[in-house]
């Protein structure tokens, strides 16, 4: 096999993973409007790098921080699911603070 065609086997691959990725949370859990159709809301985590956008900004706002909380909790169990705990992705609590304190 060439080196060539290594590098594009990789290629593909890593294009095929990103692709799967980028569908499960290209969308709005509510209305499901890709991303490039309507703004996301980003909560951040307390103390961490990441933020997550279960939601676009428009349904964001017509929901009380209670009625947002499962959108989270559902894209959080799926990074839980996936990733266990790397990113932190297992301090539920602090988000769901976070998200209940309006954020
Ligand atoms: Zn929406």
């Amino acid at each position: 096999m060439k080196k060539w065609q290594i590098w594009l086997i990789v290629a593909c691959t890593v294009l095929a993973c990103y692709g799967s990725i980028e569908a499960d949370w290209s969308k709005c859990g509510r209305c499901q409007n890709p991303w490039y159709l309507v703004k996301a809301h980003t909560t951040e985590c307390p103390g961490r790098s990441w933020g997550m956008f279960p939601l676009c900004e428009e349904c964001w706002q017509k929901l009380t921080p209670q009625q947002r909380l499962p959108y989270y909790e559902e894209v959080w169990r799926e990074w839980h699911d996936r990733w266990g705990d790397v990113r932190g992705v297992s301090e539920w609590d602090s988000l769901k603070a976070a998200v209940l304190r309006g954020k």
